[in-house]
């Protein structure tokens, strides 16, 4: 059996990580005080732009890990954590003890994954 509530800490610590690299990220923007309309405009610091698209990027990808681990916890709430949010099965407990946020089982997030690409 899974201990569900050293799970729930587990999603919730990483949670909690996830946001305050979102939050630095934030300070780290050379754009983040600026209106993005300016973004375009010719002779805007070409290393600041840089540095910008380099932030969005990696925010994209915090954030997309924050949904899940979200999902995640929400699943605990209502009681369903551990079933693959597409076919309905249980996942795999090795897979869980691995990601405690997996929403998806291995052969469904490959799936997904590939779709993505
Ligand atoms: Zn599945």
């Amino acid at each position: 059996m899974i201990d569900i509530n050293k799970i729930r800490i587990q999603i919730e610590q990483k949670r909690d990580a996830l946001l305050s690299k979102i939050g630095r990220l934030k300070r780290d923007d050379p754009f983040a005080q600026t209106d993005r309309s300016l973004i375009v405009e010719p002779g805007t610091d070409a290393s600041a732009l840089f540095g910008h698209e380099q932030v969005v990027v990696l925010e994209n990808k915090l954030r997309d890990e924050l949904k899940e681990v979200e999902r995640a916890l929400t699943k605990i709430k209502k009681k369903t954590y551990g079933v693959c949010e597409k076919c309905g099965k249980q996942i795999d407990l090795a897979r869980l003890m691995a990601k405690p946020t997996a929403i998806y089982c291995l052969r469904d997030e490959r799936e997904i994954e590939k779709k993505k690409r």
